[in-house]
């Protein structure tokens, strides 16, 4: 099989699976128990913690452990807010975030704050000046993700961080990185975000892992209340297992994120060429997209129809977001491009262990769907 779609998730590696299975054999205490066997497993929760902060260029007192990338957005935005509430009643956001941060957003526009989207132009691009333009005394909070996951837009992050500080040090800037981490190289330590949000299951390890770095220093309120765990802000029993198969997975890329980009943009770059042989291929990514995605319309051929007839061909991309089965692409309409594009759009996705044969069996599953597929308009 040649599965393209490691935006919506990846294979859990043999190497993950493995360190998960022996911890759930050996390291069952509780990292709260006062015993040997809770110590052991709370050593155990420091040692993963640990090795993934340095993976994420942050101190471990700065990251604390959640059930998915979508639990740390609703953390790290409820309460970057309601820690701000007295003052800070707007929100700066950018047009093509993850449903779990926008449908948050769009809840406190339902309840009287003011927001301020900032759209993709129709090349799926963000003018990076809009967002810190946008920014003023009563900006309680700034969000943009690093990497689009529908067409792999790249914010630079960093830089926008800094200079949404320069216009108001209050204002909390979150990033949803879960498309960026283990793709690329992330420093947070020194930067002006407050808080990044990370998926395991994008990155080889399984579904219901996450983390959420937060700045030392941070104001928040924790939206969650429980015993004590991840210092409060996270409270629940810790999913050691997965965490140290969290652990494993940084492994694979950590420190090697350049290598690994290399061996994607390779791949990139023969799909794209690839793509100019098909009728009516058009490439909705922006030019300086992450290699890891590829959104492209093939005209006249509706996206469902194409995804199935590749899946019969044992190829697996998407028609949009996983996220939102059948519905348009938010992010191809907050482009506002035509519906004939949007209907036809496939997200290919790639993962460090993608191959050029996947590559070539989605290229020639496509012409063979062009010739196969009554054209649909
Ligand atoms: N943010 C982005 C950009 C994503 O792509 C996803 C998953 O698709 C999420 C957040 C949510 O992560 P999770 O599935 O771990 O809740």
């Amino acid at each position: 099989m040649h599965y393209l779609d490691n935006a919506a998730t990846t294979a859990v590696s043999k190497e993950v699976a493995a360190a998960i299975s022996s911890a759930m054999e050996t390291q069952f205490g509780n990292p709260s128990s006062l015993y040997s066997l809770g110590a052991e497993s709370e050593a155990a929760l420091e040692k993963a913690r640990a090795y993934i902060a340095a993976s994420l260029g942050c101190a471990a007192k700065e990251l604390y452990f959640t059930a998915c990338g979508t639990e740390s957005n609703n953390i790290a935005i409820q309460g970057a807010l309601e820690a701000r509430k007295a003052w800070g009643k707007k929100i700066v956001c950018s047009g093509f975030e993850h449903p779990s941060v926008y449908k948050q957003i769009e809840r406190f526009e339902a309840a009287g704050y003011e927001v301020v989207w900032v759209r993709p132009d129709i090349n799926g691009e963000i003018n990076h000046s809009e967002i810190v333009d946008a920014v003023d005394d009563k900006t309680g909070l700034a969000t943009f993700m690093q990497v689009n996951n529908e067409i792999g837009t790249l914010l630079p992050v960093m830089a926008l961080a800094k200079a949404v500080k320069e216009k108001n040090s209050r204002t909390a800037v979150h990033v949803d990185g879960v498309q960026a981490f283990g793709r690329l190289p992330v420093k947070l330590n020194g930067t002006g975000i407050d808080s990044f949000s990370i998926s395991g299951h994008k990155v080889h390890a399984p579904k219901g892992i996450g983390a959420l770095y937060l700045r030392s220093g941070f104001n928040l309120v924790p939206p969650f209340l429980g015993g004590g765990q991840e210092k409060g802000l996270r409270p629940g029993t810790e999913n050691l297992p997965y965490i140290i198969g969290l652990a494993k997975a940084a492994e694979a890329f950590a420190g090697k994120e350049e290598q690994l980009y290399a061996h994607v943009a390779v791949l990139n770059a023969a799909l794209k060429t690839g793509l100019q042989g098909l009728p009516g291929a058009v490439i909705n990514s922006p030019a300086g997209a992450i290699a890891h995605v590829v959104n492209f319309s093939l005209l006249g051929y509706k996206s469902e129809v194409m995804l199935h007839f590749l899946e019969g061909k044992k190829v697996y991309v998407s028609s949009g977001s996983a996220c939102s089965k059948g519905a348009a692409s938010h992010t191809l309409v907050a482009m506002a491009l035509p519906g004939a594009r949007i209907d036809s759009a496939l997200r290919v996705s790639f993962s460090a262990t993608s191959t050029m044969e996947d590559v070539n069996a989605l290229l020639a599953a496509l012409k063979e769907g062009q010739e196969t597929l009554a054209r649909t308009k």
